[in-house]
């Protein structure tokens, strides 16, 4: 069954003690963001499901409804070899040492440098996502850590291929690139939106 077949059969049958499942089955099928949202949505109460899902920004933004971006996912003129490249995730500009929050609960499968993401950290979450950490000037965390929402693991830095320190903040879902911007603002619009239900 694909994804718009069962979410259509989870909201004609409603949430009942089933749902949970189902709902962990939509999120591990789900192959976008709309998707994913759409699934979200459909928890009415906080649980473990939300904190798995990368959701929040892994750097403190002085507004939550506003996170600066200093580069896009997807094309873009390439700051230092100045030519059209892909974008596989967004930059985050950032004080140096600024702390790096990992994005939901999840495993840490790698940590290292390379020439062009600098210092890196990635972690697997749930559902197929993997979230990635680069040009950090500090590693916080270890292979095989377990790792929590929010948790610190590393600190903002300019190692590798960049030209200031920022955050390279990248995410995939069972190996597809996804863009990472909105799932910054996840969690917050879940909570609106249950706030919202919650007043009519
Ligand atoms: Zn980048």
């Amino acid at each position: 069954m694909n994804w718009t077949t069962l979410s259509a059969f989870v909201l004609f049958m409603g949430l009942t003690q089933s749902g949970q499942y189902k709902i962990e089955r939509l999120l591990s099928i789900a192959t976008n963001y709309s998707q994913v949202e759409k699934t979200i949505m459909l928890l009415k109460y906080p649980n473990t499901i939300i904190t798995s899902v990368p959701c929040i920004s892994p750097l403190q933004a002085e507004d939550l409804r506003r996170i600066p971006v200093s580069s896009r996912y997807g094309q873009r003129l390439h700051p230092i070899l100045h030519e059209y490249k892909h974008h596989s995730g967004i930059d985050l500009p950032g004080q140096m040492s600024e702390r790096v929050h990992s994005t939901a609960n999840g495993l840490v499968i790698a940590t290292g440098e390379s020439r062009n993401i600098g210092k890196y950290v990635k972690i697997k979450h749930n559902f197929g996502f993997i979230t990635l950490y680069g040009h950090l000037s500090k590693i916080k965390v270890c292979k095989a850590d377990s790792i929590h929402i929010g948790q610190v693991i590393g600190l903002v830095g300019s190692t590798g291929r960049s030209t200031g320190p920022h955050l390279h903040y990248g995410i995939t879902k069972n190996g597809k690139e996804q863009n990472p911007l909105p799932y910054c603002y996840l969690y917050l619009h879940w909570q609106n939106v249950l706030i919202r239900e919650g007043k009519k």
